[in-house]
């Protein structure tokens, strides 16, 4: 879990609503992730799940490498010293553009997932008079069960089926200036069950050897995708990370022994970031409408879309909590006890509080009848685990309140690492 910090100090100098990122608990977790896999095994963080520059300068330098799907998050990671080697660029749909800047900044392979790219990336590397290596996204057929986004098995826009690949004879001839070498998969988002995890790889490290004996390709690299979750709501427990150890690295050292040279790569996103962020709202006014208590925040739905619920009838909760008692109400600063900063016990008026944003949405509701202590306008609440799939994902521009601050703390020291957007960086790029 993350440390707690000086609430009501961080809103006074940053405002809410923010996303507040532990740095400390980013470097714990890259880390500890690293000393738990096999040191063969190279962790690409997936920066789609958080973009922030400043997140990716402190994975990177505790050993992450990047897996990237756009020109701004090549551009973020060169800017932060990462070696064209440890960069793959991924995505189903890249431009012309972002296919030649991977060539020209020398990555060490373009993720290619249709035979129509293959052939671009053919033209553009002769165009060059280079050779650029590519890894064929294949779309296994082999669905994980225990992913809550199964991505395997299905009609997908991601990757090249597994049977087309196999029956690919030609596809290294027909392509002199791609040097295929190497495949990745990846079957699931979510993942809290270690022995998906190990069934996963066990499946693509196969594939890998079929799709190179098939093909007749070198295999350089295989990138076994990944997915380690983190645990939202009620009932999900935390990933076995010493689970995925015991299976997944013996299974690594098989492998290693018949393909010494090959590089071996998990991607991961949220595993990294989620535990380390935490949005903090401001309550504007509470409010009772036909028996259920409001708090009405500054902060809502368009700056965490996750919060939403994804695909559930039942709306389950992110875990939010009280982070600190405005300062008008009197109540409970400077009772602090244990880790819960500056929050008294919970009083008369503990319950169960909807909390929502300032959208004129139904859907606009952060959390649905969550236990809180009595709540006042002034009080800070913090949506916990929000480090992953944050604003970036989110409709930030949504009835037109843009993009949240962005807060990292590292050592005690607190800065901005976004600004928040004003409106006239929202109106900027309209033309009448
Ligand atoms: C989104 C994505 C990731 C990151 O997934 P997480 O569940 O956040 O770890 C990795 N690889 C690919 C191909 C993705 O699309």
């Amino acid at each position: 879990m993350m440390d707690d910090f000086d609430w009501p100090d961080l809103a006074r100098r940053f405002g809410t609503p923010a996303y507040v990122y532990d740095g400390d608990a980013l470097a714990r977790q890259i880390t500890g992730l690293r000393e738990a896999l096999h040191p063969d095994l190279e962790i690409f963080f997936s920066l789609k799940s958080n973009p922030n520059p400043a997140v990716y300068g402190i994975l990177h330098a505790h050993g992450a490498r990047a897996e990237v799907s756009s020109l701004a998050e090549l551009t973020t990671v060169l800017a932060a010293g990462t070696a064209p080697r440890d960069i793959l660029f991924l995505g189903p749909g890249k431009s012309e553009r972002e296919l030649a800047a991977c060539i020209d900044n020398g990555l060490y392979a373009i993720v290619c997932e249709s035979f129509q790219e293959l052939a671009d990336i053919d033209r553009l590397a002769a165009e060059r008079d280079v050779r650029q290596r590519v890894m064929l996204r294949v779309n296994p057929a082999y669905s994980a069960s225990g992913s809550r986004l199964t991505m395997g098995g299905k009609p997908r826009q991601f990757g090249i089926d597994e049977a087309a690949v196999l029956e690919a004879g030609d596809l290294v001839a027909r392509h002199p200036n791609v040097d295929l070498a190497g495949i990745q998969a990846y079957l699931g988002t979510r993942i809290l069950d270690a022995d998906v995890v190990v069934g996963n790889t066990t499946y693509i490290l196969d594939l890998s050897e079929r799709v190179s004996a098939a093909l007749g390709i070198r295999l350089d690299v295989v990138d076994v995708g990944g997915g380690l979750g983190v645990p939202y709501f009620d009932g999900e427990e935390e990933f076995d990370l010493k689970a995925l150890q015991a299976e997944l690295n013996p299974l690594l050292d098989t492998f290693r022994a018949a393909h010494p040279g090959t590089r071996l790569i998990m991607e991961s996103g949220r595993y990294l970031t989620a535990d380390a962020g935490t949005y903090v709202v401001g309550v504007r006014y509470t409010k009772e409408s036909m028996g259920e208590r409001f708090a009405v925040t500054d902060g809502g739905t368009h700056h965490h879309m996750a919060a939403v619920g994804i695909g559930s009838f039942v709306k389950r909760n992110f875990p939010i909590e009280l982070l600190a008692h405005g300062d008008g109400d009197g109540r409970g600063r400077g009772d602090s006890h244990g880790d819960s900063g500056g929050v008294a016990e919970p009083e008369a008026g503990t319950g169960r509080w909807t909390v929502t944003g300032p959208l004129c949405t139904p859907n606009d509701t952060i959390g649905k009848k969550v236990a809180l202590p009595a709540l006042n306008p002034g009080d800070l609440l913090g949506v916990r685990r929000s480090g992953a799939y944050g604003p970036s994902a989110s409709p930030v521009l949504f009835l037109s309140h843009g993009y949240p601050a962005e807060v990292l703390v590292t050592g005690g020291e607190a800065r901005l690492i976004r600004e928040r957007d004003t409106t006239d960086d929202l109106l900027a790029k309209y033309r009448p």
